[in-house]
C-alpha cells in the first residue's frame, strides 16, 4: 500500500441549483485537473462540463451503485489519483448520494476536502427572514401523510427555524399536515426556483399559505424548500412561579425562597419577593 502523502484527495465539490454562473473558479479549477468526476447523472452533469469546457471523465455515481464506486474510487485515491464528486444540484450529501463514501474513506484515513458552494436549504434560509443562529435541517418528509405527520410532530416543540425540501406536486399536501400538526398560524416561508427565472420567497401563516398555493396552482411547480419558523420558546408561567415559591416557603425564609425561585424560572428576583412577600401574607 502507498504511504499516505502519496495517496489521492477526494474533492466533495457543490455545483449550481439552477443559475449555471454560480460555480466556484476553484471548483472549475479542480474539476479539470481530476482524474475523473463521480457525478450522480452523468447526463445531467454534462450541460455543466460543457458550459465550462471540462473534459474529464464522469462516472455515474448514486445511491443504487455507491457501494460498488466506493471500492473505484478507493483504488484510484490509492494510486495517488484525485477524484472529484458532485451531485445533480448543489451540495453533494446534503439530501444527495456521498454519505456512505466520505463516512468509509474518512474512517480509513484518506484525505477528503469539501469546495463549498451553492445549498439550496442555506440559500433559502438566508433569505426567509426567519432566525438563523439555530436552525434543524429535516430534509425530504414522507410521501403519505401518516408518516408525514409523525415527522412532524417530532418537531413540533423545535424553537429552531425548521428546514424542509419538497416536491411540487406534495406541497399542497404537506401545507395541509402542517396545519394540523404545527396550526394554522405558525409563519413559514415556501422559497421556490432559487437563483432561476422565477425565483420566488412567499411568507406568511401556513393557513394563508395554502390559501394562496391552492388559488395560484401554476406555481405549484419547480423546486421548493419550506422554512417554518419555531414554536415560541416556552415561558414559566406565573402560575408555575407561584406553585414554586409556594413550594420553597414551607423550607426556606421569604429573601432565600425569591432568589431560588428566580434560578429556577428565569423571572426576576425581585418580583419574586414581591410576590412571596404577598403569599406569606395570605
Ligand atoms: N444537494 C442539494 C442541495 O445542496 O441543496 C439538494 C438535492 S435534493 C435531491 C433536491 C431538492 O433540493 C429539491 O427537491 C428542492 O427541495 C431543493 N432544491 C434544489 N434546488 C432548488 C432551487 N433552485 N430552489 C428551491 N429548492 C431547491
Amino acid at each position: 500500500m502507498k504511504n499516505h502523502d502519496t495517496r489521492g484527495t477526494l474533492y466533495v465539490i457543490a455545483t449550481p441549483i439552477g443559475n449555471l454562473k454560480d460555480i466556484t473558479f476553484r471548483a472549475i479549477e479542480v474539476l479539470k485537473t481530476v482524474a475523473w468526476i463521480a457525478a450522480e447523472d452523468t447526463r445531467h452533469s454534462s450541460a455543466l462540463m460543457k458550459q465550462y469546457g471540462i473534459n474529464t471523465p464522469l462516472k455515474s455515481f448514486h445511491e443504487h451503485n455507491e457501494h460498488q464506486r466506493l471500492q473505484d474510487i478507493e483504488n484510484a485515491l490509492l494510486q495517488g489519483q484525485d477524484i472529484a464528486i458532485i451531485s445533480d444540484a448543489g451540495t453533494p450529501l446534503i439530501s444527495d448520494p456521498g454519505y456512505i463514501l466520505v463516512q468509509n474513506l474518512s474512517e480509513k484515513g484518506f484525505k477528503i476536502s469539501p469546495l463549498p458552494g451553492p445549498c439550496a436549504a442555506i440559500a433559502a434560509l438566508s433569505c426567509s427572514g426567519l432566525p438563523t443562529e439555530n436552525f434543524l435541517f429535516k430534509g425530504f418528509l414522507p410521501a403519505k401523510t401518516a408518516g408525514r405527520c409523525a415527522q412532524l410532530e417530532t418537531c413540533q416543540q423545535e424553537t429552531a427555524t425548521v428546514v424542509f425540501y419538497e416536491a411540487p406536486h406534495r406541497l399542497l399536501d404537506t401545507l395541509e399536515d402542517m396545519i394540523k400538526v404545527f396550526g394554522e398560524n405558525r409563519f413559514a416561508v415556501i422559497a421556490r426556483e432559487i437563483t432561476k427565472t422565477f425565483e420566488q420567497f412567499q411568507r406568511g401563516s401556513l393557513a394563508s399559505l395554502l390559501a394562496y398555493f391552492k388559488t395560484h396552482e401554476e406555481q405549484c411547480r419547480g423546486e421548493i424548500v419550506i422554512c417554518i419558523a419555531g414554536a415560541p420558546a416556552k415561558k414559566t408561567s406565573e402560575i408555575d412561579a407561584e406553585k414554586i415559591l409556594k413550594l420553597l416557603l414551607t423550607e426556606l425564609p421569604v429573601k432565600k425562597a425569591a432568589a431560588v425561585a428566580a434560578e429556577i424560572t428565569g423571572l426576576r428576583k425581585n418580583e419574586l419577593y414581591q410576590l412571596a412577600l404577598k403569599l406569606g401574607t395570605a
